[in-house]
């Protein structure tokens, strides 16, 4: 058994004996880049080094780089509790090369950790290559010898049938390149096929490496510009390389999420270990509580309504095991035993943090059953399969249910929200606070909305808009 611990020391040392200085973790909230929402991958705190307006002493690096994926360009908020291998948090393990090593390099590095120091099989590992890549593919095929079969070309996914895509890019805008992936095939007791094919989306083949060949940055217009130096860029997450080395076929069964989820069972009282909600409450106290740590606080705009988002959906999730108590700041103390030495940061803001989750479970409380008694009722007398527009609108103006938290509830059941109805019901509030506001009447503060002044990446309603096309296909 390695430990999460382990593979994260390995990691490093591994690259640190490879020339590669060792940098710590940047916090969740991107320095001076207002285009990002949360760091969403390793590569974030380098930005400004591969676009050549930053230098730093060293030409390589690697980290553990703690990530965000709940909004933006990468939101993986609807994935979680539905998939094996997505969080919101996670931890991604990186090498870098600025200027330095390109693709050979790269790609020698990460087979050579995966097959002689991790000793994973290679006959289980595949690899994708952007479809265009013949340097990439010859490196694969003719130097480190994976056999054809298993190196699948992909595009950048314009109207193919499956999901994946071999062009990273940060965000809109920013650094970005062709990529080479390594997946892992669970085996066939898993459901799911080969990168590539339509029914990739399983979790047989999991992706658990991408190498990114940083070559272009991309403007506002769309247009790529060539980066002073080609350069890499590759990330691995940590606890789907814990589930591959763990011999689990799941994230949420390796050693700290098994810790994790008894806590979170402990906290609800519930028995069945294997409930998803338990698994979106474990996953949602990792990004909540980093989330915090890095300096943002719930609130009804931008970062703090993402966080609120989240933790919402928490507390929901446990309010739908039975649980009308606090429970969620519960689970603040068993994180820090799991993360605590590697992040000490949250170690010291543990007690922080335990209140300012207390704090949203009391003032959520006051709302959520009554909430849910009103969707309960709708949903009891609801003839078609979608949730009226002013029923989503009344739960997020009186009951603080946001969008997405009565998408997640509509999905257990098989049902849609009527996105077009709450965006008028929406506008209709918003006419009526002008027209009060002009006599000073309204107290605009109580309709915040929800979207975005902190950052410039994102809209909720846009948010909302990517749940409403979840629920399309
Ligand atoms: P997927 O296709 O599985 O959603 P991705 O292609 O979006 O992953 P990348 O942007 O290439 O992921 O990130 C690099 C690595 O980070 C992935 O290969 C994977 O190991 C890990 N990773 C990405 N998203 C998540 C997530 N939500 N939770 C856990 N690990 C993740
Ligand atoms: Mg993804
Ligand atoms: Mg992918
Ligand atoms: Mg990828």
């Amino acid at each position: 058994m390695t430990s999460s611990a382990e593979l994260r020391t390995a990691f490093l040392e591994f690259f640190r004996a490879r020339g590669h200085e060792v940098v710590a973790s940047s916090p969740l909230i991107p320095g001076n880049d207002p285009t990002l929402l949360f760091t969403n991958a390793g590569m974030v705190q380098f930005k400004d080094v591969f676009l050549g307006s930053d230098h730093r002493p060293y030409a390589r690096a690697t980290t553990a780089q703690r990530c965000v994926r709940a909004g933006g360009k990468h939101n993986d908020l609807e994935n979680v509790g539905y998939t094996a291998r997505h969080h919101t948090f996670f931890e991604m393990l990186g090498n870098f090369s600025f200027g330095d090593y390109f693709k050979r390099e790269a790609i020698h590095f990460a087979w050579e950790f995966l097959t002689v120091v991790l000793k994973l099989p290679a006959e289980k590992l595949w690899v994708t290559v952007y479809a265009s890549d013949d340097e990439a593919h010859a490196i694969w095929a003719q130097e480190i010898g994976v056999p054809v079969e298993r190196i699948v070309r992909i595009g950048d996914n314009k109207g193919a049938a499956y999901a994946s895509d071999n062009f990273w890019q940060m965000g809109d805008t920013g650094p970005c390149g062709p990529c080479t992936e390594i997946f892992y095939d669970h085996g066939p007791d898993v459901a799911g096929g080969p990168p590539g094919s339509p029914d990739e989306d399983g979790d047989r083949y999991i992706e658990i490496w991408n190498l990114v060949f940083m070559q272009f940055n991309r403007d506002e217009s769309g247009t790529m510009h060539p980066l002073p130096k080609p350069s890499v860029d590759t990330g691995m997450g940590l606890e789907r390389l814990a589930a591959v080395l763990q011999h689990v076929h799941s994230n949420y069964e390796i050693d700290l999420f098994v810790r994790l989820i008894a806590a979170a069972a402990a906290a609800t009282n519930v028995r069945d270990l294997h409930s998803p909600s338990l698994k979106v409450i474990a996953d949602h106290i990792r990004s909540t509580a980093f989330l915090i740590v890095d300096g943002i606080v719930p609130s009804n705009e931008g970062r703090g309504y993402v966080l609120r988002r989240i933790m919402r959906r928490a507390i929901r999730h446990g309010y739908k095991l039975g649980q009308n108590q606090p429970f969620f700041h519960r689970l603040v103390a068993p994180l820090v035993a799991e993360m605590g030495a590697a992040y000490p940061e949250l170690a010291a803001a543990q007690d922080f943090v335990t209140r300012t989750v207390l704090g949203e479970e009391e003032q959520f409380a006051k709302t959520l059953e009554t909430g849910m008694k009103l969707l309960e009722s709708v949903i009891a007398e609801l003839s078609g399969t979608v949730i009226p527009g002013e029923v989503v609108f009344q739960l997020y103006d009186t009951h603080g249910f946001p969008v997405d938290l009565t998408a997640d509830i509509a999905r257990e059941r098989e049902l849609s929200l009527d996105m077009a109805g709450f965006e008028r019901a929406m506008e209709a509030q918003r006419a009526r606070s002008r027209a009060a506001s002009q006599f000073g009447t309204y107290r605009s503060d109580s309709i915040a909305v929800a979207g975005s002044t902190e950052f410039s990446g994102y809209t909720t309603l846009e948010d909302a808009g990517t749940i409403v096309a979840l629920f399309r296909d």
